[in-house]
């Protein structure tokens, strides 16, 4: 065995997912066929849940100034995502470069290798281990892991090679993108979230430095095989066709095209081989939610790896990142393509975005779009249902006086290790978690919030190193005592 774990692709997903895994202790090799970074930037931020995981780990103030916007949409009709608690459509203004170079300093600071110029050619899976064979500056070389996760993006080498089935549907429409300098004198007018027109739909935004991203669908373009990229000539007519503008003057920084195939993988596991982010979904980026669902499933799997690595993993706590993220894979698919038909679609879709802009006008309709594409709904079916309202649920963003001092939620998660939050100063709390003290570290702290705040009325949260609730106290339904719930997602009390 060369190293435990090896991940291919140093995308987003494949970045964040090295520093989980070092944050749990365990060596990590990162191959990317890159021989370096891109430098392009498909996304240009990340919704609110993947602020919040951000959060978690200490790496916003790393973005710089991070600005989100409550305003935000779904298929192009506008959502207010205030409607949640902590809700926002998203932190906005941040290439996709800036947080892979951000999660690459992170990986490196914890220890994680990244090999870059070494591309995977070759896989043996088996139940004890994997073997990758890459191509590398130096010739082919191959190496064994216990596992292997292919974080390697949609066309994905590692979900093919280990047999993964990945159903869907294809492109049936193609779309432009461009990065363009000094196009139209005084720059685009923007339109953030999208400007239907009778032909089809344009979206711009300002970028830094006087660059405007541009994106064109005109309707009525199926994908077309292609011998060489998109070209700006061809993306400025197909704006000039939409909107009437001439952009064809600017300079093109990078031009790009992408469509609306929607698939998943069937199995995010199969033996010592695992998938996340778009290797294991692809789909229309609308709403912006790729790279943050990808960093999601980082978080789900980083810990329960680590876990079963190390030998105190419960059983069958890996095989809950399957049943955990792929219902979240199959609702992200389901909204982009609701998304896509809103957007897209011609003069026959006006009746139903006018049914649904009513509909969202209902808060109870607003609030579940929002939680949808922020992620911040997400309650993992791996709990029981009744009990605490937060069970399975994200840990809220809230203020607390600890030990020393004010601090937040948040802050109780920067190790990566599971969290008791003991709100009530109840030592049974304190000494039931106690057999567990090298996996779950225990914080005495009491909410600083408003009656009727998240965690108003809450004693007791155990928190599992992903930001999910594991256990709670007082719970509503049946009781599941606290020393189970730690046995269910820390192993075994230790002697
Ligand atoms: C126009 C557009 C806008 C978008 N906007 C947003 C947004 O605002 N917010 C958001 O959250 N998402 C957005 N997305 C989606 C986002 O870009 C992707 O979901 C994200 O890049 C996925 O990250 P990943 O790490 O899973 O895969 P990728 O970013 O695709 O990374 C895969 C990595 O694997 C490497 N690789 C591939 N094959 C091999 C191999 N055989 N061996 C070794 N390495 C290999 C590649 O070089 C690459 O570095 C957008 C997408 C598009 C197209």
């Amino acid at each position: 065995m060369d190293v435990p774990v090896i991940v291919v692709g140093a995308g987003p997903t494949g970045l964040f997912l090295a520093a989980e895994l070092r944050l749990g202790g365990v060596d990590v090799l990162v191959l990317d066929a890159l021989d370096r970074p891109s430098g392009q930037s498909r996304g240009l931020g990340f919704t609110a849940r993947a602020t919040e995981l951000f959060d978690m780990r200490g790496l916003l103030p790393r973005f710089g100034t991070v600005r989100t916007d409550t305003r935000g949409h779904f298929g192009g009709i506008p959502l207010d995502y205030g409607v949640l608690d902590g809700g926002h459509f998203g932190a906005r203004g941040i290439p996709q470069a800036r947080t892979e170079a951000v999660l690459a300093d992170r990986a490196t600071e914890l220890g994680a290798e990244i090999r870059r110029g070494w591309k995977a050619v070759g896989l043996v899976n088996g139940p004890d281990g994997a073997e990758v064979e890459a191509e590398t500056p130096a010739g082919r070389r191959r190496l064994r892991c216990r596992f292997l996760v292919g974080c390697d993006g949609g066309h994905s080498f590692v979900r093919g090679a280990a047999g993964i089935a990945f159903p869907g549907t294809a492109a049936t429409r193609e779309m432009f993108l461009a990065d363009v300098a000094g196009a139209a004198g005084g720059g685009i007018r923007p339109r953030p979230i999208g400007e239907r027109l009778p032909g089809g739909m344009v979206m711009s935004a300002p970028l830094a430095d006087g660059v405007d991203r541009v994106i064109v669908c005109e309707r009525g373009t199926p994908p077309r095989r292609r011998d060489r990229p998109v070209t700006f000539d061809e993306v400025a007519a197909a704006w000039r066709r939409l909107t009437g503008e001439d952009i064809g003057g600017g300079t093109a920084h990078w031009v790009s095209s992408f469509g609306d195939a929607t698939h998943q993988a069937v199995a995010y596991r199969k033996d010592s081989v695992l998938l996340a982010g778009d290797a294991a979904h692809t789909h229309l980026p609308a709403g912006g939610q790729g790279l943050s669902v990808g960093v999601q499933d980082a978080a789900n799997l980083g810990w329960k790896l680590a876990a079963t690595v190390h030998g105190w993993a419960p059983p069958g706590l890996l095989d809950t990142y399957h049943a955990e993220r792929h219902p979240v894979g199959a609702r992200l698919l389901a909204n982009t393509r609701a998304q896509g038909l809103l957007y897209l679609g011609g003069e026959e879709t006006l009746p139903l975005r006018a049914v649904f802009a009513e509909l969202m006008e209902l808060p109870e309709a607003g609030r579940h779009l929002a939680g949808r594409v922020s992620g911040l709904d997400i309650r993992y079916g791996t709990f029981p249902d009744g009990g605490h309202p937060l069970l399975g649920r994200r840990l809220p963003p809230a203020d607390l006086v600890g030990e020393d001092g004010p601090t937040t939620t948040f802050a109780q998660l920067r190790t990566g290790r599971g969290v008791l939050l003991d709100l009530a100063a109840d030592p049974d709390v304190r000494d039931a978690a106690r057999p567990w003290a090298d996996r779950v570290r225990v914080v005495t702290a009491a909410p600083r919030e408003a009656p009727g705040g998240p965690l108003d009325g809450t004693a007791a949260l155990l928190v599992r190193p992903d930001g999910h609730v594991a256990w709670a106290a007082p719970g509503g339904g049946p009781p599941v005592a606290l020393p189970a719930a730690l046995r269910r997602w820390f192993g075994r009390a230790a002697r």
